[in-house]
């Protein structure tokens, strides 16, 4: 009889038990993750993805996705917002350029927890930058701060979150997707010639004044010829430039606002963003000296240039614009609205 009920369980264990542990190794949810973060990063959707109405109340507390250790920590929205802002701005920025950069971190986040909450399981958003948005502990952020200056910083950065707590920046009553970027180089860059995808109507191409004193206005990138060819090479392996032609580096299209759209490597016609990435270089907006041994870059302002520039946002407080007037400078006929009355 023993012996029968033994057989029965080894069955049952060897059948159903052992699948059902099996199927569920964290290794493959891992592994989605990844896959997922480097779609993203590559190209925006054609469509928006219809979305529910946004219940604030329910998402006062969020739960933040550590890249690096897999954990997700479950924090209140604006505590999280601390941690995003005094990563993603300067805290020597004027007051209203970081409660803009808190306005549209908040909208950032609930666009993202709206429109992507597949990105990751079980959690609303992560803390890598590529992905989401940048986050910083808050004892990590005091201690890259000099004690002098630390207290004071972050009171100014809580200041700037909880001052515009429950504010978000919406288009035809739906939270925006709010880009940013460091420095715009005087003018912003529609999303459509970065990504391409959605034209979103709110994105638009705006000058602004100011930055060039900030010092991500302006870079340099030197390369050997040998150098450069073999960056691309690492891309494109059959890349050739016969340096001897007079046209064998091109910029062939520019974009509206100025930056380079296409350009030409011996026999490779690569986007400007591709070129940004494979060179490393701080923006689209560039151009280049070939000399006898070596190929420079002059670069103009810091990261896509779509959405708000942070330097643009922290010129304009400087000129006496309040964080509403800052944000709808960048972003176009867009509302700023307490979440609660979506
Ligand atoms: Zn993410």
């Amino acid at each position: 009889m023993k012996k029968i009920l033994l057989y029965i369980l080894s069955f049952i264990i060897l059948f159903f038990i052992l699948p059902i542990i099996f199927t569920i190794t964290p290794k493959a949810e891992t592994e989605e993750v990844v896959s997922n973060i480097e779609n993203v990063t590559q190209e925006q959707p054609e469509q928006e993805v219809e979305t529910t109405i946004y219940d604030y109340q329910k998402y006062k507390t969020i739960k933040l996705f550590h890249s690096g250790s897999g954990q997700i920590e479950e924090l209140p929205i604006d505590e999280y917002l601390y941690g995003v802002v005094s990563s993603e701005m300067p805290a020597n920025f004027e007051i209203e350029a970081l409660k803009a950069q808190s306005i549209v971190a908040r909208t950032y986040t609930i666009y993202q927890i709206m429109n992507n909450s597949g990105k990751h399981p079980g959690a609303d958003i992560c803390d890598n930058s590529s992905c989401c948005q940048a986050w910083i502990s808050k004892d990590e952020r005091l201690s890259k701060w000099t004690p002098e200056e630390a207290e004071s910083n972050w009171n100014k950065i809580v200041d700037a979150v909880n001052s515009t707590s429950g504010k978000i920046i919406t288009y035809q009553n739906k939270p925006i997707n709010a880009f940013f970027h460091s420095n715009s180089g005087g003018k912003t860059e529609s999303s459509l010639n970065i990504w391409g995808g959605i034209d979103y109507p709110y994105l638009k191409s705006v000058e602004t004044a100011g930055e060039e004193g900030y010092t991500q206005y302006s870079s340099e990138a030197k390369f050997t010829k040998e150098e450069l060819l073999n960056k691309l090479k690492e891309k494109y392996e059959d890349c050739e430039i016969d340096y001897s032609q007079e046209n064998c580096i091109q910029i062939l299209e520019y974009t509206t606002s100025g930056r380079v759209k296409t350009i030409k490597f011996g026999n490779k016609e690569i986007a400007g963003t591709e070129a940004r990435t494979i060179l490393e270089l701080r923006s689209t907006n560039f151009t280049f000296t070939i000399s006898e041994d070596e190929i420079i870059f002059s670069v103009i302002g810091y990261g896509h240039g779509v959405g708000m520039s942070q330097t643009g946002a922290d010129a304009l407080a400087k000129s006496g614009s309040n964080c509403e007037e800052i944000i709808k400078h960048f972003y176009t006929d867009v509302e700023i609205v307490e979440v609660n009355s979506l």
